[in-house]
């Protein structure tokens, strides 16, 4: 049958002719790990320019991103407001090392955002952030152990890279070589979701325990919501036994509402780590918290933290620009109704088709997991067919939709896309459920 396809006309194997240079000078040829597509077995496509919901890869073709640069770019790519404030700070330079009055106007509109936030020191990534915040917490109580949520993601801080033994609580074992015995083993790991168990960690550890870290909405594992009891339950926990309870929202904070989840989920947090919406697109990371934990932060106080390029003139500028966009555009509605109904639209479809999935979504963040059951933990998340989704991944990729390239990741919306984008979106998933998706999906259930 004689189409025409777009994609023959650009496709000239340049990104893999990219790939290949990449993969001589840097090692698997990415700069952080799921770049390379691996989960989907495929091969990564090479970005050259992005407008909107938009992204342009090597080859010239265009691709609706759902993902965001993993969730920073809320206002959609190259917002012109947010560049025009860029570039009109960098040519007043672009970086002093000595205070700018722009750092404080950031730290206060992140403080009049969020109630538990007093004072905000800025970092370079959310890593740094929850590394400071870690120390922090260890500094302010004295302790050393922290509790960690198995499937929660908090960078690559040394002390959060730890996987599960077995058993319900277990002490952690780096997840990664080069991680020391002795750094994780004051990681405390816990089911997410499960009070229970957080609460016989309590018991055993309750004098030593320094912290609880959990993104509040979990997005590291797919879009996982922590329940309501749960949340309060660590709350009260914490509060009983005087240790501090951090809310790692790098990726929530600005995403789901102005601000952070802790009024959606009726839980303050004692320490909130930021990043990425406030960065606008920039390396950017904050922790924030009560004044009388953020004061033990050197100067002030004795726990020490620095950073050369912290508070970036350049960085915090685009993240001002994002956030004074935000609070006045107010895009959070109009997000969260579009993503709805695109989910309502992908379920529709996934459920003619006979394929069994669970989409959880929290406002403009959402995962379709391949999955018969519900997803409330990273057991359960597990219970995905990967397999699945690297298909879907590829098919949509093919029809010029880019979605994480992992199923265990957060699918975006931002201020740019429209009824139009998600209908097209759609229509490519129209045309994946009439083919080979829906036979794997039968012969499954014939099995
Ligand atoms: C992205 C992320 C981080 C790490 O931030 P980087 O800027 O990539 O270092 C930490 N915590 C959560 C919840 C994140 O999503």
């Amino acid at each position: 049958m004689a189409k025409t396809n777009t994609r023959s006309r650009t496709k000239n194997g340049k990104n893999a002719k990219l790939f290949a240079s990449a993969q001589k000078v840097i090692p698997g040829g990415v700069n952080s790990p799921v770049r390379a597509f691996k989960a989907v077995g495929a091969a990564p496509i090479f970005i050259e320019k992005a407008k909107g919901p938009f992204l342009y890869d090597a080859e010239g073709k265009r691709y609706i991103d759902y993902c965001l640069s993993w969730g920073p770019m809320i206002l959609g790519h190259a917002n012109k407001t947010v560049l025009d404030a860029v570039r009109k700070k960098m040519a007043a330079g672009t970086s002093y090392g000595i205070p700018t009055s722009i750092e404080t106007e950031l730290a206060e509109m992140i403080v009049a955002a969020i109630d538990s936030v007093d004072k905000v020191r800025l970092v370079s990534s959310g890593t740094e952030a929850v590394m400071t915040a870690i120390r922090l917490a260890r500094g302010t109580t004295g302790r050393d152990k922290i509790i960690k949520f198995i499937g929660c993601y908090h960078g690559h801080v040394d002390h959060m890279l730890v996987q599960a033994g077995s058993g319900l609580i277990t002490l952690g074992a780096p997840s990664s070589p080069g991680v020391p015995k002795d750094f994780t083993k004051h990681t405390v790991l816990v089911p997410y979701n499960d009070l229970k168990a957080t609460e016989a960690a309590f018991a055993k550890y309750s004098d030593k325990i320094a912290a609880v870290i959990i993104e509040p909405i979990a997005g590291n594992m797919g879009v996982v919501p922590a329940q309501k009891p749960f949340l309060k339950g660590l709350r009260r926990l914490c509060t009983k036994n005087k240790s501090i309870l951090i809310f790692d929202e790098v990726i929530t904070g600005f995403r789901t509402a102005y601000g952070s989840v802790q009024p959606l989920v009726g839980v303050k947090a004692d320490i909130t780590t930021l990043g990425k919406i406030i960065g606008g697109g920039f390396p950017i990371g904050a922790i924030g918290g009560k004044a009388s934990i953020m004061n033990n932060l050197s100067p002030q106080g004795s726990v020490y933290q620095a950073g050369t390029l912290s508070g970036n003139p350049v960085c915090v500028a685009a993240g001002l620009a994002t956030l004074k966009l935000l609070k006045s555009k107010k895009p959070y509605a109009g997000l969260e109704r579009l993503t709805k109904q695109f989910c309502s639209g992908i379920s529709e479809r996934l459920e003619k088709a006979g394929v069994e999935h669970t989409i959880n979504r929290v406002g403009s963040m959402f995962t379709l997991f391949f999955s018969p059951t519900p997803v409330t933990d990273f057991a359960s998340a597990l219970k995905c067919d990967t397999k699945q989704y690297a298909k879907y991944f590829g098919k949509l990729l093919e029809g010029g939709v880019y979605l994480p390239p992992s199923q265990f990741e957060a699918c975006f919306l931002s201020s740019k896309h429209t009824q139009r984008h998600i209908e097209q979106t759609l229509a490519v998933i129209d045309t994946i459920f009439v083919g080979e998706l829906s036979v794997l999906s039968h012969k499954r259930s014939l099995n």
